[in-house]
């Protein structure tokens, strides 16, 4: 049978998925996939959509285990629920921080790591954050964190928390912005650097005349806000040229760029420096 986790099925096996409900077991399998190197980065680039050069990059996980390589989806939606996201990102974050360290002069912008909003709500966060930027000596000043939007709950421990962060030096992306339900309403007292516009907008603003206006005023209020905005999901250069013409800063999506393996992210940013 296959293992139900939020909406997406589960590729594990039969015997996988017992391992797994059996919580001990689950652990140690994590522990050997983390220790075996299972969980492998990949890199999307973001581009200015003036000039289609990078501007940033987004890590993005997969897990290779055997001869497959598993999308986010199939385990996410699991760890969120058995609580090992909480490692997986600070996992995510402190590779990030090895590639830096190797690779900081030829990146241009920050890279963005996604943060769970059940990362973001732990106590210790900042602290952990902080602390493996430090540990690598990596300056916050290189890095986003990605929060989806419906993470924003506006209690004050998440607002403090996303304002420590800032403080620190990071810049903070709001995620899959329009996705939720009650958008605008949070950016009256949440302060972040970014908003990703999610690819529903996108989609419908190509389709419906009504969504282009929309989107027309989400990103006039953004620019008003003094908000920077990147369009996710861009498959078409029809849609990479409305967003442009309609003032959105930054692209992330399939036209510019897939997400890569770590080897041919460092030759896309290499392409970026001809010399
Ligand atoms: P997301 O943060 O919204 O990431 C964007 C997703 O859209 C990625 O899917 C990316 O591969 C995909 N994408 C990029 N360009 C296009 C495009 O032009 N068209 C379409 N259709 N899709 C595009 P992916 O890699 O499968 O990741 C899915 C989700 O898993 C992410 O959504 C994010 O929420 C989560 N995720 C990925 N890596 C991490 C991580 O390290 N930590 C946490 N907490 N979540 C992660
Ligand atoms: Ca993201
Ligand atoms: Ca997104
Ligand atoms: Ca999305």
């Amino acid at each position: 049978g296959k293992l139900r986790a939020g909406n997406s099925v589960s590729v594990f096996t039969p015997q996988m998925q017992q391992e797994i409900n059996n919580n001990n077991h689950f652990t140690s399998i994590m522990e050997e996939a983390l220790k075996n190197e299972e969980f492998v980065l990949h890199f999307q680039p973001k581009v200015l959509l003036s000039t289609e050069e990078m501007a940033g990059a987004e890590v993005l996980i997969r897990w290779q285990r055997a001869d497959e390589c598993l999308p986010p989806y199939h385990f996410i939606p699991l760890f969120e629920k058995n609580g090992f996201i909480e490692e997986m990102d600070y996992y995510v974050l402190t590779k990030t921080c090895v590639f830096l360290q190797n690779y900081q002069s030829i990146v241009k912008g920050r890279i963005s790591v996604n943060l769970s909003g059940v990362t973001i709500l732990q106590e210790k966060v900042v602290e952990n954050i902080v602390a493996i930027v430090a540990k690598y000596e990596i300056s916050p000043a290189q890095l986003d964190l990605e929060i989806t939007e419906t993470a924003f709950v506006d209690t004050s421990d998440v607002l403090e928390k996303i304002q420590q962060l800032r403080s620190h030096g990071f810049t903070i992306s709001m995620d899959d912005f329009g996705a939720g339900v009650s958008s605008l309403n949070r950016l009256k007292n949440i302060h972040v650097d970014t908003l990703k516009i999610d690819r529903e907008f996108i989609i419908d603003a190509i389709e419906n005349p009504r969504g282009n206006k929309i989107l027309q005023r989400v990103i006039e209020m953004a620019n008003d806000l003094q908000l920077e905005t990147v369009a996710e999901g861009i498959e078409t250069i029809e849609q990479g040229t409305l967003l442009k013409n309609l003032g959105c800063q930054i692209g992330q999506g399939y036209y510019y760029a897939r997400p890569m393996s770590k080897q041919q992210f460092i030759t896309y940013c290499q392409d970026q420096h001809p010399s």
